[in-house]
């Protein structure tokens, strides 16, 4: 019995609480298409997403963000973003934009949480050598290997292998896949759910800021050297206006807190523009539409010119391009000694081997190493210490 039908509780169930607080165009929990696999019970007092969001927080994967890199390495410092902590930066804003536009915010955590749990070890260089890798046996995209261990490699519980999250989690990651392809739905056919956009525009918001943190933090480049780049510069007027006399470290967080509230603050107001005349569609409805929750405008040529400066600057930086070959040669290696000795490999992936074959099974053992594993096998197994 859901606490709803017991009169005698005064707990309010998911769907009355959703009811009262959601848009109608925001996805709703009663509107589901369900599982993979049919669960027969009900949660008393989760929802389907509150409960994908927590299969994803105590999944294997999840942990591993903590020992995967952003973009700067564990050896530069312990100050910059992790895989983790930039999911939880991504989750946050994705929540605050949801709230506002009242989407569901269960929904927005779940994919926040699952965005980036596909992603190899060192970032996208791990990423483009294990694409290369893989070439001959259809490539590697994080994207799709979120979706793997979503389905098949997580294994929690008796009666199947994989999360069994909702299909509205899975086809929201399998959105970002056809993204990457440029295939984005053309119009009139469904486009990703309102709350799967929030979670795009808020990891967009969040690593322009995070980066651009980062960057001057580990002395790659000054504050006035990325005060040069017109979106950051007008942060630090703005902040400069109430606090005129800040300097140093509390001048550079104050720029990145600016940075991230104009972004958040006009992705909401481009938002709230369109969606004012949309207000009774329901989620399918708005999904036909060709408009987007997302960074436009001024903004996104804005931002542009702030991504167009760290890649110069900072994702190209010599200390992150040693970095790169490092990490591409660890795993091209590893990727040819494993297929040459599958012994090393654990039981669960030469048992995978049967069913997928053995160079994605390969593929899929490294892509799931955090960083710090992936150099301790690379020295067990070739030798060679990476530090
Ligand atoms: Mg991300």
């Amino acid at each position: 019995m859901s606490f709803a039908q017991d009169s005698a509780s005064f707990l309010q169930s998911n769907a009355e609480r959703e009811r009262l607080l959601l848009a109608p165009y925001a996805m709703h929990s009663c509107d589901s298409r369900g599982r993979l696999h049919e669960e027969m019970i009900e949660h008393p007092y989760r929802g389907p997403f509150q409960r994908d969001r927590d299969r994803i927080l105590h999944s294997s994967a999840f942990r591993r963000l903590s020992g995967k890199m952003q973009v700067f390495t564990g050896d530069m410092g312990d100050y910059h973003r992790t895989r983790l902590t930039h999911t939880h930066e991504v989750a946050s804003i994705a929540r605050t934009i949801a709230r506002a536009l009242r989407l569901n915010e269960d929904l927005v955590e779940a994919l926040a949480l699952f965005h980036d749990i596909g992603h190899p070890p060192f970032g996208h260089a791990g990423e483009d050598a294990l694409n290369e890798c893989l070439k001959e046996h259809g490539g590697f995209s994080h994207n799709r290997y979120a979706l793997t261990l979503a389905n098949e490699i997580e294994q929690r519980y008796p009666g199947y292998s994989g999360l069994n999250l909702t299909r509205e989690v899975l086809d929201s990651q399998a959105v970002r896949i056809d993204k990457l392809k440029g295939a984005f739905p053309a119009e009139g056919e469904l486009g990703p759910l309102l709350e799967a956009q929030v979670v795009e525009a808020a990891d967009s918001v969040t690593y322009d800021a995070h980066d651009a943190d980062d960057s001057v933090k580990l002395n790659l480049v000054t504050l006035d050297e990325l005060c040069t780049v017109p979106i950051v510069h007008e942060a630090r007027a703005t902040v400069r206006r109430h606090y005129a006399n800040v300097r140093g470290s509390i001048l550079r967080r104050a720029v990145v807190h600016e940075l991230i509230d104009r972004q958040v603050r006009e992705t909401l107001a481009a938002a709230e523009v369109w969606l004012r005349d949309y207000q009774d569609l329901t989620a399918d409805e708005v999904r036909r539409l060709p408009n987007r929750i997302e960074p436009s405008g001024e903004l996104a040529d804005k931002k542009r010119e702030l991504e167009r400066f760290l890649y110069a600057r900072v994702y190209r930086h010599e200390r992150l391009l040693a970095m790169r070959s490092r990490a591409t040669e660890q795993l091209r290696r590893l990727f040819v000694e494993f297929q040459q000795k599958p012994e090393l490999l654990p039981p669960s992936y030469r048992h995978r081997a049967e069913v997928v074959g053995l160079p994605r099974a390969v593929g899929d053992y490294l892509a799931g190493m955090t960083d710090r594993f992936c150099n301790q096998r690379f020295f067990e197994i070739c030798g060679e210490s990476d530090a």
